[in-house]
């Protein structure tokens, strides 16, 4: 199964569905991205705060799978913000990955209260020309802390944020779509604490014959986001990969749209410092 790619305002492409390692123990890691790998995901979203980088690292070294035909995030965590300080936290980041190079560096929040994030923004241009990460972008900044970012200049090429059908970004959006940062759904199946099996997309998923996992997956895919749901359960990972073969109308994408309740599941961007 090929996965599409979407292309990056910097000219490089991303594949839109990848695997995320949120709360993935760093003792199963190895496996549970083995296990990933296996299902054929080839794009892996990491970051320094999980702890699990190094198992994340050894699952790639151990797959055989081509460097170049891998794409690996990873981020920069709150207490290490600053030009010099990030340097150094990519570095261990690579080192714990095993890798010379990450595909995408992101900043992980904003961290308000630190007021330190233009100048942490300012430095990633470098860590790109110095080869060790092909694109930057940022996550977590919402409508309120975009445009200090896009005041530098440098544009990003993803905001990773919170995005499933009820909690869509709907202040965020148009901002995104203006200097095409493209959209990279976090916890894109609501973190599994939304009953969507029990909305319209129960119906819509018994229609196609998918699970309301896929259904949500198709829906992210469709709407242009980069999405890397996560699970630890191999059977749930071929599940949510095998979203090619299907299709939602424009009426079924829209009703999934009209979920909207401004209803998040996790961190407020205001309150993680
Ligand atoms: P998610 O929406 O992917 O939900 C994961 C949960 O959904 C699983 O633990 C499981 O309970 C359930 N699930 C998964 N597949 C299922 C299926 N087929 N059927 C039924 N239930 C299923 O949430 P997430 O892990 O928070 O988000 C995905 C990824 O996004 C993370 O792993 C991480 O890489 C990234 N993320 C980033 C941030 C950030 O601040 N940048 C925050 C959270 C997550």
């Amino acid at each position: 199964m090929t996965v599409p790619t979407l292309k990056l305002n910097d000219g490089k492409t991303i594949p839109q569905l990848g695997f995320g390692v949120f709360k993935v123990d760093p003792e199963e890691t190895e496996r549970i991205v083995t296990d990933a790998l296996e299902v054929g995901y080839r794009h892996i979203d990491t970051a320094a705060v999980y702890g699990n980088e190094e198992g994340v690292g050894r699952a790639i070294a151990n797959s055989g799978i081509a460097r170049d035909e891998l794409f690996v995030t990873t981020k920069l965590w709150n207490d290490r913000h600053g030009a010099e300080e990030s340097k150094r936290a990519l570095g261990e980041s690579l080192e714990k990955l095993g890798l010379d190079h990450v595909d995408l560096y992101l900043i992980h929040w904003p961290t308000p209260e630190n007021n330190n994030s233009v100048e942490t923004w300012e430095a990633f241009p470098s860590y790109r020309e110095q080869g060790l990460t092909t694109s930057i972008g940022v996550s977590n900044f919402d409508h309120r802390y975009l445009p200090q970012i896009l005041d530098t200049g440098i544009i990003p090429t993803v905001d990773q944020i919170e995005c499933h059908p009820q909690f869509q970004q709907i202040e965020t959006r148009p901002l995104l779509a203006e200097h095409d940062i493209k959209v990279e759904a976090w916890g894109p199946l609501g973190q599994g604490k939304v009953d969507y099996a029990d909305t319209v997309i129960g119906e819509i998923a018994s229609a196609h014959g998918k699970s309301w996992a896929q259904t949500i997956i198709r829906w992210h895919l469709q709407r242009g986001h980069v999405v890397f749901p996560k699970s630890n359960n191999r059977d749930r990972m071929a599940q949510n990969f095998d979203v090619f073969d299907f299709e939602l109308t424009a009426a079924e994408v829209a009703s999934i749209d009209s979920l909207e309740n401004g209803g998040r599941v996790s961190g407020d961007p205001a309150d993680v410092n």
